[in-house]
Parts: structure tokens; C-alpha cells; sequence
């Protein structure tokens, strides 16, 4: 790279799951602007986050020289010293704890080919399926609840899909705010002609959009879902042929919805009960209508169970299986969808198959010649509550993860901690040993985007300091340990996977050169997958599955008076790891806040920009108070992004029972003026 060049370089948004492309114009070894370019998921268009969050890149903070702790403090290490120490640690730990001893967290924010090598060096190289990620926190319940009703846990459509749908059905999602591109085509296609159903407990930006607004109470999706399928059940617009022909167990869901009459549910989710037969009406009577969430679904101990909900609600109406409708869970960071493919996960080999079917683990141990563990690994909490060694590539559970004052307990008490960051994040702080990543803009690799399609990722600079792409520190870790590995670029990783992995199985780096393909993708020949089960469901019919209203972990009580539901905003980007060395972005959204209803506010005797502090059953923060007509009466919110006043010091590890996810959308809490 010459210092004096001016360069455009093509390449895949880091932040959100959109997959937006764009160009990143540098000069020399500096990224100095940020191009939107014309991907098939953008069009054209990106959000701040993808026009001005680039400096990070190059930011002075970035981690550029391994770093080993002693005697409590951080020293600049070598490569090979730090290597050295971290395979000295594994094999000690494995002698005398056995493999399950060690664990990891793969990264949603790592290329598909990082997080491939991630999963190979535990189970083949270490013996362990004790491998999670982010995931676990977001989208694990839709891995469960649409494997088990469709037989593939993905967004069944496109993005561009949504423009040309008649209806849309937006439960748990603040899409502005989470997907932004994907919000602009949502109010494209309103402006087309489509009908706009949001339901959320907070007044979000597209529930002004909407034909109709449900302001549900936190923890009534699957009473709101029953209601709706209550009355087209009772009104018999389901579509009875479709039901028929593709899918099985009607019957049984029928009779489970008899109780959530409209009325009914109307109580329990504090809305008005004609507002639920006007929705049910709009979703049933419309030709194609597309249901998006997210984490409002998700993260919830009925997580799995909502999602079961909404996959029932679709099939009732055959909009599985149709161009511009579906089941579409919107994946929240740039390449979670990848991470799971690539088998980030305790219970699945790459392509989500099974680590405890005989015939796949042979497939695997033939391909990658060592013998393979059969039984399930431990999720992301069991890990941080059970491991002796833990490496973390890319993550910062110090932040994401709920109940902050336990995660410090459990990171502590871990024997030796590996990070793998390009920050110092609040979690590498309390490593043993960290090492230095490439960002993105370093290293070629591939992303998934929320819609299954595998983009190019385009080294742009080179790697800052001594830092190196995570697919390489992986890949030396393996050949320490006695594991040969010799890619000489990721491409030739990707090549693997499409041997290993049906869905990836015609994807190269010279198929997707522009365009990228949507999975399944079975062989060279095949075209990609713009929307799945066109002829066939994946598991051979739609499951109908009953679900019952349960309600959340925890309810209000005289000590903890007040509901607390937490997420993002547009301008911060999950732990701010990245976002927060960004000016332009930080200017806008600064601090952590807690936004309060006017009526509660006045309860309180608090003021706007006052501060409040704010106590769980978990632990109590300091917080300025946003007054707003956003959240009702009684409900709060605070994004998750900040370490001064962090959420996840007071949300809930209580968690769904299918998926492990915790409820981090539901905690009661106090609220005092200070
Ligand atoms: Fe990046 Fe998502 Fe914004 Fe697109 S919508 S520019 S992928 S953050």
C-alpha cells in the first residue's frame, strides 16, 4: 500500500445483519470515507452506521502487540511467546481436567471462515463441543422453535421481498432502529400499497407507520399471536387447502387456541380487542403477508415457544412456502447467521448437523482424520459457570451478557482466560492473555448476511501493528497443538466447508465475486435459494405446534414496582466496542439513559435529564431519565450499549428452557430519584 493512493475496495458492512455493500475508499494504510454501493441487499442505500462508522479502523486505541498478564498488569508479548503459553495452557488443562475443561465463544462479528476454524480447532484439535456465541443471546429460540416446526431455524425470504408484500407483520422489532436498511424498504413498500401491522411494547418509529399498533406489555407475544389466530380460526379464514396439503397437527393447535378468545387476550396484553380482530383480519385476508422479528420475540423465556407461535400464525394462512411472505427472524450482527452455520454452536457440526448422529461424526472425522466427541457441549452460561479455560475471539460477554455482576464472578474464577479482540474491551481487560485481530478491513473472508447470502469480505489495508486476521492465529494455534493446518488463504477454507457443508456446497469465492448466493446452495450449478420450501418444507410438512401464554421469569412485586425491557438505538452498535471510537455516531447518542413514561416520571417526582437509580434483584446502576411518550405508564427501557450505567447489571439470566436464551427483555426493577 502506497501512502500517496487513493483506493475503493468493495466490501460487506461490519455491523448489522443486512449485509449492506459498500466501498471503503483509503489512502495508503488509512480508511477515509465510506461509499454505499449497489449490493442486493442495499440497493444503494446504508445507514450511519455503514456511511460514517469506519473510523474505528484505523482508530489509535486498536490492539496492535500480544499482551500477557503478570502480576495483575498487561506487558507487550511476542506472537510466539503468547502462542507458546496459550497451547502450554490447553494441553495442561486437558491433561488434567479432561477436554471438557476448556470452552469458547466463537463471534458473530468474525468472517464464516474464522468461525469454521474457530469450531475445528475445539472439537477436532481439542476434543470439546463447548462452543457457543452471541447467538445464545439472540436467535438461539428461532434455531429451536422454526427447526422444530419448518426444519430450518434462517428467514425463510429476501430483504427486496418485502416490497412487493401486501402485508407486513413487525412483532418484536424495532427495525429502524436494529435493521435500518430493511426499515427503508419496509416504509417503500406502505408507500406501494402494503398494510403495516407492528406490535411492541414501545411506541417504535415504524408504529407510526402502522395500519394498526398493538402496544403489547412485555411478555404477551404468544397471548397476542393466540388471539389473532383465535379469531381466524374462529372465522374460518385460515387456508384450509394449504393446511391440508402442506402441514400437520392442525387439529391440536386449534383446540389449544379455544381460550385466547380476542377479549381475553385483549387483557392480558393491555390493548384493545378490536385492534387484535382488525390485525388477525389484515394478516388472514391479505394474499401475501410477511411476519419479521427479533429480539423481542427472542429473548424471552418463552423465546422458542413465541416462535413456534409465529410459525403456526404463517402456516395457518400459507405464507410459508411464498414469494414476498414468510417467517423472517431478522438477524441481528453482521455474520451471526454465519457463525451458526458454520457450527458456533454445542449441538451442531457445520450445516447444523448434529454432533451426536453416528453417521454425520464420521463424515467429520473422515474429513478432518482425528475422532470427534459425540456429546452436546455446554452453552454460553454453562461455560462461563463450569470451564477451567476459556478463549473468547471476538466477544464481550462483560457487556452483552445478562447479570454483569456474575459474568466478572465467573470470568474471575476461570483458571486462564484467552481474548481475541481488536480492542481492549471490558472482557479482555480481565484476560490472561490477549491477542491482537485483524478488523475487517484486514482480511478477505465471507459473511451471511440475515437473508442466508454469503458476501465477500475484502482485505482493504493492511493489518494494523502486528494484529492478524483471526483465520490466522486459529490456524497457528492448530498447528501448535499438533494439528496441521495450511490454508494459504480463506478461500481455500471455504472450499472445505462446501465439502462438509450441504448448504455451502456450491459456493466459491468465484461465484459470489458481486452478487453473492443465497443458501441452501447445493453444487456448483445450483443458483442459491431466494426464498426456502417453494416445493417442499425442509423437515417434509409444517409442524403445528400449541403454545400457551406463561408470561415472563420475573413480575412486579411492592420492592421491584416497574417492568425493564432493554435494546439498541441507531447510532450504537451493541457493546460500542467499534461505534464507541466513532465521533460523528457518539456525538448523537453519548450516554446510557432509561426512558420513562411522563405519568410514571411524575410518580417518581423525577424530571427529564435527572438522574434515577435503577435496582434488580441482580444489581443497581445510576442512570439519566429520558422522559418520553415512547414506553407506557410503568414499562422502561435502557439500550444495552453503554458500560456507564449498564443494562445487563440489572437484567435476568432466567432462561428459555429449549434455548438457553436468557430473558433479557423482561426484569422488574425499582426506580429511585437520587
Ligand atoms: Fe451496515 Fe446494517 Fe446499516 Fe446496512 S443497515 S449500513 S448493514 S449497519
Amino acid at each position: 500500500f502506497r501512502e500517496w493512493e487513493t483506493k475503493s475496495t468493495l466490501t460487506t458492512c461490519p455491523y448489522c445483519g443486512v449485509g449492506c455493500q459498500l466501498e471503503l475508499i483509503t489512502k495508503g494504510n488509512q480508511v477515509v470515507d465510506s461509499k454505499p454501493y449497489k449490493g442486493p441487499s442495499n440497493n444503494g442505500l446504508l445507514c450511519v452506521k455503514g456511511k460514517f462508522g469506519y473510523p474505528f479502523i484505523n482508530h489509535p486505541d486498536r490492539l496492535k502487540t500480544p499482551l500477557i498478564k503478570k502480576n495483575g498488569k498487561f506487558e507487550e508479548a511476542s506472537w510466539e511467546e503468547a502462542l507458546n503459553l496459550i497451547v502450554s495452557k490447553i494441553k495442561e488443562t486437558k491433561e488434567k481436567y479432561g477436554a471438557n475443561a476448556l470452552g469458547g465463544f466463537t463471534s458473530a462479528r468474525c468472517t464464516n471462515e474464522e468461525n469454521y476454524l474457530f469450531q475445528k480447532l475445539f472439537r477436532a484439535a481439542i476434543g470439546t463441543n463447548n462452543i457457543d456465541h452471541c447467538a445464545r443471546l439472540c436467535h438461539a429460540s428461532t434455531v429451536s422453535g422454526l427447526a422444530t416446526t419448518l426444519g430450518s431455524g434462517a428467514m425463510t425470504n429476501s430483504i427486496n421481498e418485502v416490497l412487493d408484500s401486501d402485508v407486513i407483520f413487525i412483532i418484536g422489532s424495532n427495525t429502524t432502529e436494529n435493521h435500518p436498511v430493511i426499515a427503508t424498504k419496509m416504509k417503500q413498500a406502505k408507500k406501494k400499497g402494503a398494510k403495516i401491522i407492528v406490535a411492541d411494547p414501545r411506541k417504535i418509529e415504524l408504529a407510526d407507520k402502522a395500519d394498526i399498533f398493538l402496544q403489547i406489555k412485555p411478555g404477551t407475544n404468544i397471548a397476542v399471536l393466540n388471539g389473532m389466530m383465535n379469531y381466524i380460526i374462529e372465522n374460518e379464514l385460515y387456508d384450509k387447502d394449504y393446511i391440508e396439503e402442506r402441514t400437520e397437527n392442525f387439529e391440536e393447535v386449534k383446540e389449544s387456541l379455544i381460550e385466547y378468545t380476542p377479549e381475553k387476550v385483549a387483557e392480558i396484553c393491555g390493548v384493545n380487542k378490536d385492534d387484535i380482530i382488525k390485525a388477525a383480519r389484515m394478516y388472514a385476508e391479505s394474499d401475501k403477508a410477511g411476519i419479521y422479528y427479533a429480539m423481542g420475540i427472542t429473548q424471552h423465556i418463552t423465546g422458542t415457544n413465541s416462535v413456534m407461535a409465529i410459525s403456526n400464525l404463517a402456516l395457518m394462512c400459507g405464507n410459508v412456502g411464498k414469494e414476498n411472505a414468510g417467517v423472517n427472524p431478522l438477524r441481528g450482527q453482521n455474520n451471526v447467521q454465519g457463525a451458526c452455520d458454520m457450527g458456533g454452536l454445542p449441538s451442531d457440526l457445520p450445516g447444523y448437523q448434529k454432533v451426536f448422529k453416528e453417521e454425520i461424526a464420521e463424515k467429520f472425522e473422515k474429513a478432518w482424520g482425528v475422532s470427534l466427541p459425540r456429546e452436546v457441549g455446554m452453552t454460553m452460561s454453562e461455560i462461563l459457570d463450569s470451564v477451567k479455560m476459556l478463549y473468547i475471539m471476538g466477544e464481550n460477554p462483560m457487556l452483552s451478557d445478562p447479570d454483569i455482576n456474575h459474568v466478572k464472578h465467573s470470568l474471575e474464577r476461570i483458571d486462564f482466560l484467552v481474548v481475541q479482540d481488536i480492542f481492549l474491551t471490558e472482557t479482555a481487560e480481565l484476560a490472561d492473555v490477549v491477542l491482537p485481530a485483524a478488523s475487517f478491513a484486514e482480511k478477505d473472508g465471507t459473511f451471511t448476511n440475515t437473508e442466508r447470502r454469503v458476501q465477500r469480505v475484502r482485505k482493504v489495508i493492511e493489518s494494523i501493528g502486528d494484529s492478524k486476521a483471526d483465520w490466522q492465529i486459529l490456524m497457528e494455534i492448530m498447528n501448535k497443538l499438533g494439528y496441521p493446518q495450511k490454508y494459504r488463504h480463506p478461500s481455500e477454507i471455504m472450499e472445505e466447508i462446501a465439502s462438509v457443508t450441504p448448504q455451502y456446497g456450491g459456493i466459491t469465492y468465484d461465484r459470489i465475486e458481486t452478487e453473492g448466493i443465497q443458501w441452501p446452495c447445493l453444487d456448483k450449478d445450483h443458483p442459491g435459494t431466494k426464498y426456502l420450501y417453494k416445493d417442499a418444507i425442509a423437515r417434509g410438512k409444517g409442524l403445528f405446534f400449541p403454545v400457551y401464554h406463561t408470561g415472563s421469569a420475573e413480575t412486579t412485586d411492592k420492592e421491584y414496582p416497574y417492568i425493564l425491557t432493554t435494546g439498541r438505538v441507531l447510532y450504537q452498535y451493541h457493546t460500542r466496542t467499534m461505534t464507541g471510537r466513532v465521533e460523528k455516531l457518539n456525538e448523537k447518542v453519548p450516554e446510557s439513559y432509561i426512558e420513562i413514561n411522563e405519568v410514571t416520571a411524575n410518580k417518581l417526582g423525577v424530571k427529564d435529564s435527572e438522574k434515577v437509580k435503577v435496582t434488580s434483584r441482580r444489581g443497581s446502576i445510576d442512570i439519566k431519565v429520558k422522559v418520553t411518550d415512547i414506553v407506557e405508564d410503568n414499562v422502561m427501557f435502557i439500550p444495552f450499549h453503554f458500560a456507564e450505567g449498564a443494562a445487563n447489571y440489572l437484567t435476568n439470566t432466567k432462561a428459555d428452557s429449549a434455548a438457553k436464551i436468557p430473558e433479557l427483555k423482561v426484569a422488574a426493577v425499582n426506580v429511585e430519584k437520587i
